[in-house]
């Protein structure tokens, strides 16, 4: 019985629904970690451009959708 935690996006800082896939950033050299929706991966995918030494993306499938 464990409930996520409320995340938000950390580009637009709207909730994203537990339902909803989501992208992770987690930094390699701390603990902290960013989500986003994946209608905002560009945001991420910046970060990740700009540091690809430090940033870890994953992206969180809910169930199979083909988009
Ligand atoms: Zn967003």
């Amino acid at each position: 019985m464990s409930t996520r935690p409320k995340i938000r996006c950390a580009a637009c800082k709207k909730r994203i629904a537990n339902h909803e896939p989501d992208v992770m950033l987690r930094r390699l050299d701390s603990e902290s970690r960013r989500y986003y929706h994946t209608r905002c991966t560009s945001a991420a995918l910046e970060l990740v451009t700009e540091a690809p030494d430090v940033w870890i993306m994953s992206v969180r499938h809910v169930e199979e959708l083909a988009n």
